[in-house]
């Protein structure tokens, strides 16, 4: 446990900024607890209610519980004040204790300082204070010196000397998404070291139990509570038997002892030596028996277990934590949980895993044109696409998905769809608007913020991807053709959206596959193509490469993926192919 303090003289603001610290470290997912040392003798609770009345019969300790909280009250009398260690002890273990008051422990402290109070620094006298947070600068001062309410700040030096980790980083840089000065076009692998470069984790962590966390990212490493197995147990149904105490005859005749061991039965006693006992598949070996012969293997008679000579020590036996020893790391942090990490978890006795919350991406789809599908017969209008796809995209890869609707070609109407959604997601994708043409209302509002940064990459399909912040909250702007929104959905947003969600950058599948078709490619951006793979291993590419072609997404069960330079494929020419599956699709 780290152990930081905030002293200060009375009204110096020291609770406030106590106040401030729990709020901050706590919404990084921290555990924080306090100790708050007081002069005068304190009672928490009004003379005549029930522990009151214990307390004055004489109890020496109290404790108060209900489903909401558990107090302890320990009544000193005669003893010593406790010192500010033993009460520390005391805590449940937590990721740091915040000490108010107890200006003379030797735990490092920031002092809260008013200039209004009148006092003299504590932080002249008392080499133990290592900053100040004042309300009025002070030029003259040894120390690192914050504004009383620059929260953020203190924290951050409080962490620092603490070398407590950020559990969660709320806030990406204002400038996350800017681009070097002078770069026009970007090569996709340029674009994606950019973007794995500035982003992290922004969502805060949680405990959920294994049996409900499918899907969800580990926010720490997990470790075995127990071992696999837990103890030396049997293979296969048979007969064991201490390998050592074995007659050197062939075959072998072993007397059987009575009794057997199962499976959540075992045999309590020991096994003589050159003794066999029944032994069922998962019992515990019992004292007495390491090895382990095979039923199908033996014959019995009159009680005398035989069987031919060869078998090899230790046959058919496991060892205690012969798969996974007590303590050892189960899964790493970031690793998304699977079904098969579930029976691992479970079989390790770890009952709940400490998740990251869900990553929240918002929905949403620009455009005077689009309408609900199925909505009108209007030639004139396209039927929303993108959002639905979207959505489902975002459920499958296992973050909450929010519906933020359509919004029609008007300013007012996106930025308010925009402040509603900074409030309710993490991560917000659009689609449609983010070229900079006269009705490309979502650029045009997201450069007006100051945050938005064109990214021109080099890729098709995909003209520009708009990256920006809205409040804060990072905004991917997709072009609004469902083939560009798809293909840089999976090839930006989805590494992206991994690392907001606490887990790791990925990148996709890639096999290496002959073309079963013929393309010529020119120099200067990365292409992708809907791809099918063929009965007998080859890659076809769709027949149309128009971006307006959605059955071909349909048609497709992966991409084709043509490098940046000129390239030249005839049939046979190996290519690589990006299978869906890879992408999470499914
Ligand atoms: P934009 O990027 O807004 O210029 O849109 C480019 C093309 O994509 C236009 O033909 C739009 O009608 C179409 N489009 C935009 N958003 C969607 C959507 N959500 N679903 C289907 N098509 C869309
Ligand atoms: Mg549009």
């Amino acid at each position: 446990m780290k152990i930081y303090g905030v002293t200060g003289w009375k009204n110096s603001g020291k609770t406030g900024l106590m106040e401030r610290l729990i709020t901050h470290f706590t919404a990084q997912g921290l555990k924080v607890s306090t100790v708050k040392h007081t002069h005068h003798g304190v009672d928490l609770e009004r003379p005549g209610t029930d522990t009151h009345r214990h307390r004055q019969a004489g109890a020496q300790e109290v404790i108060l519980a209900s489903s909401a909280r558990v107090s302890i009250l320990h009544e000193l009398r005669d003893d010593d004040e406790p010192r500010l260690a033993d009460l520390i002890d005391r805590l449940t273990p937590c990721h740091l204790v915040l000490v108010e008051g107890f200006k003379g422990a030797s735990h490092p402290k920031v002092e809260a300082h008013r200039k209004a109070t009148g006092e003299d620094l504590l932080a002249r006298s008392n080499n133990t204070i290592h900053a100040v947070a004042s309300d009025t600068p002070l030029p003259d001062i040894d120390a690192p010196v914050f504004d009383l309410n620059d929260t953020d700040a203190i924290a951050t030096f409080i962490a620092r000397a603490t070398g407590l980790a950020p559990r969660q980083q709320t806030k990406l840089a204002n400038d996350c998404f800017a681009l070097p000065p002078g770069v026009t076009w970007t090569p996709v692998d340029d674009a994606l070291a950019t973007l794995k470069d500035r982003l992290a984790p922004v969502v805060a962590t949680e405990n959920v139990a294994v049996a409900s966390a499918t899907g969800r990212i580990l926010s720490a490493d997990h470790h075995a509570a127990r071992s696999n197995p837990p103890g030396a147990n049997s293979a296969v149904d048979g007969y064991g038997f201490a390998y050592g105490s074995l007659p050197q005859t062939d075959p072998i005749t072993l007397p059987l002892t009575d009794g057997r061991s199962a499976a959540g039965a075992p045999f309590s006693e020991s096994v003589p030596p050159s003794h066999a006992l029944r032994i069922l598949t998962g019992a515990l070996l019992p004292e007495g028996v390491d090895t382990i012969v095979l039923q199908e293997d033996v014959h019995i008679e009159h009680n005398q277990l035989t069987f031919p000579a060869g078998i090899k020590p230790g046959a058919n036996a496991r060892a205690a934590g012969e798969d996974v020893r007590k303590g050892a790391l189960a899964l790493p942090a970031g690793h998304k949980l699977r079904a098969p990490d579930i029976a691992l978890l479970s079989a390790l006795g770890v009952p709940d895993a400490k998740v990251f919350a869900r990553l929240r991406v918002g929905v949403l789809s620009t455009g005077d044109e689009l309408a609900e599908p199925g909505t009108t017969a209007n030639p004139a209008r396209t039927y929303d696409a993108n959002r639905p796809m979207l959505l489902s995209l975002i459920e499958s890869w296992g973050y909450a998905s929010v519906d933020l609707g359509h919004i029609p070609d008007d300013r007012d109407a996106l930025q308010n769809a925009l402040d509603d959604a900074a409030n309710k997601t993490d991560v917000i994708l659009t689609s449609g608007g983010a070229s900079a043409g006269d009705e490309d209302h979502v650029s045009a509002l997201l450069q007006d913020t100051g945050s938005l940064h064109h990214w021109r990459i080099a890729i098709k399909p995909g003209r520009p991807l708009a990256l920006a912040q809205w409040k804060s909250t990072p905004v991917f702007g997709l072009p609004g053709n469902p083939v560009a929104a798809l293909v840089t959905t999976l090839i930006f947003a989805r590494p992206a959206f991994s690392v907001l969600a606490g887990g790791s950058w990925l990148t996709p599948q890639v096999i290496t596959l002959p073309a079963a078709f013929t393309k010529s490619k020119k120099a200067g951006r990365r292409e992708y193509l809907r791809a099918r793979l063929t009965y007998d291993g080859q890659v076809e590419a769709f027949k149309s490469e128009g971006s307006g072609r959605i059955s071909g997404l349909s048609w497709a069960t992966g991409l084709v993926e043509l490098p940046d330079e000129a390239a030249e494929i005839v049939p046979g020419t190996p290519v690589r192919y990006l299978p869906y599956s890879g992408f999470g699709i499914t």
